[in-house]
């Protein structure tokens, strides 16, 4: 199994654990490196955001930390950053970017928290219409990608987590493929987010297959990652990961980089 996750959130965003409490997990599970990416500040209200003070304290402790554990373990200051957010003005080791949010005429509505929320959501912005939401949340991560110095897109299929979204609609499965295509330009690493296994929403990871498929066509590749809010899930389904991907046709490449800075990276291609 790999050593690392690099989606991982604390009690500055809306993780259950302190950044100390994370590496002593990772550290006991015999991890290499761990990455934190707390949710970036907002502007709009949001209960899973880390607040703009909690920001530069959450940056300061975890390089504090990383300093405390250099030895043991790499850790690495990476953040999740909201299509909304704008640029970060701090020097993160990674970014990964998401969308959990869609703003209309100053006011946002949120994608995954909760059904009911979602369905809110679909009614106010697009008439109940799924597959135009769809289409407008995939537009929406796209331009993010392309506007930001993005490393990992976040679970590029969230609009179907609790299963409204219709999935076989060949509408809907355009619209997710051209997004491959598009993003896949300006950054090819995607992650498998097993995250919404680890919450009993789902019983199987993002992407699903018939995007896992577009993402190798288009020269794609993918990272694990857990999106880890409490440490007992820090490496939830990583196993079932590995199969999953072998059996979509993804060879293992052990020590790749991810970026400028961290290495020993565990990617499928
Ligand atoms: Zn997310
Ligand atoms: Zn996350």
């Amino acid at each position: 199994m790999q050593k690392h996750n690099f989606h991982t959130h604390t009690r500055y965003s809306d993780g259950h654990d302190t950044p100390r409490e994370m590496i002593e997990e990772a550290v006991r599970r015999g991890f290499t490196s761990l990455g934190f990416s707390d949710h970036s500040y907002a502007w709009y209200e949001s209960y899973y955001s880390m607040s703009e003070a909690g920001t530069l304290s959450a940056y300061r402790e975890i390089r504090a930390l990383a300093d405390e554990y250099r030895g043991t373990i790499d850790v690495w200051c990476g953040i999740e950053l909201d299509g909304e957010s704008g640029v970060p003005y701090l020097d993160y080791d990674f970014i990964i970017s998401s969308v959990h949010e869609m703003v209309r005429h100053g006011v946002s509505l949120p994608i995954d928290s909760g059904a009911e929320k979602q369905k809110e959501l679909v009614r106010e912005l697009f008439g109940g219409d799924y597959v135009e939401f769809a289409k407008a949340y995939f537009a929406s991560l796209a331009e993010h990608v392309a506007r930001n110095k993005t490393d990992i897109v976040g679970h590029i299929d969230l609009p179907t987590k609790y299963s409204l979204c219709p999935e076989d609609d060949p509408r809907y499965r355009d619209a997710a493929r051209d997004a491959v295509r598009e993003i896949v330009k300006w950054c090819p690493l995607f992650e498998l987010n097993t995250g919404a296994i680890a919450r009993g929403l789902r019983t199987v990871p993002y992407p699903v297959p018939f995007l896992l498929e577009e993402i190798k066509a288009a020269g794609g590749s993918l990272i694990v990652n857990s999106d880890c809010h409490y440490r007992a899930k820090l490496t939830c389904w990583f196993d079932e990961a590995e199969e999953y991907l072998a059996a979509h046709g993804f060879e293992k490449y052990e020590n790749q980089r991810l970026n400028g800075r961290i290495s020993g990276v565990t990617i499928w291609r």
